[in-house]
């Protein structure tokens, strides 16, 4: 088993700091001293950054990516401001390419419409754990 080096940066708490180190220095970046105006400046612009994500997000109402609301949303704005755009090249490759997410969105929620229909055709929405004509089999 290969050793695996830390940074020897102690918490607070007692506990040292689990990161990696630098190649060549004990520290990791973010606890190494002679990188510690680095290392601020890194944390400041990161804090920014989040701050303008969440910006963002209420200005253009944008859910999040993880609901086909958001992702739908989304393809809104692209396609308003895509229809916007100089005409050539560029905004038709971006109108194409939002029509065929859109076009793969609807294909999945036609899907899952589909196997909820199925589901509730069987029986309830979550399959049984044992004692059934298709039991479930660990992925190999
Ligand atoms: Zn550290």
């Amino acid at each position: 088993m290969v050793a695996r080096r830390s940074c020897v940066f102690v918490m607070p708490d007692g506990r040292q700091c689990r990161a990696g180190p630098q190649l060549d220095r004990p520290y990791c970046f973010a606890h190494d001293p002679e990188r510690a105006a680095e290392a601020a400046e890194a944390r400041r612009l990161g804090g920014l950054r989040r701050r303008k994500e969440g910006t963002i997000a209420v200005a253009y109402d944008l859910p999040g990516l993880d609901t086909v609301a958001g992702i739908r949303r989304l393809l809104d704005i692209v396609v308003t401001d895509g229809v916007g755009m100089d005409n050539g090249i560029p905004r038709l490759r971006v109108l194409i390419s939002t029509a065929v997410a859109a076009a793969n969105l609807l294909k999945v929620g036609e899907l899952e419409e589909r196997l909820e229909v199925l589901e509730t055709a069987v029986g309830q929405g979550s399959r049984p754990e044992e004692d059934t004509a298709f039991p479930i089999e660990p992925f190999r």
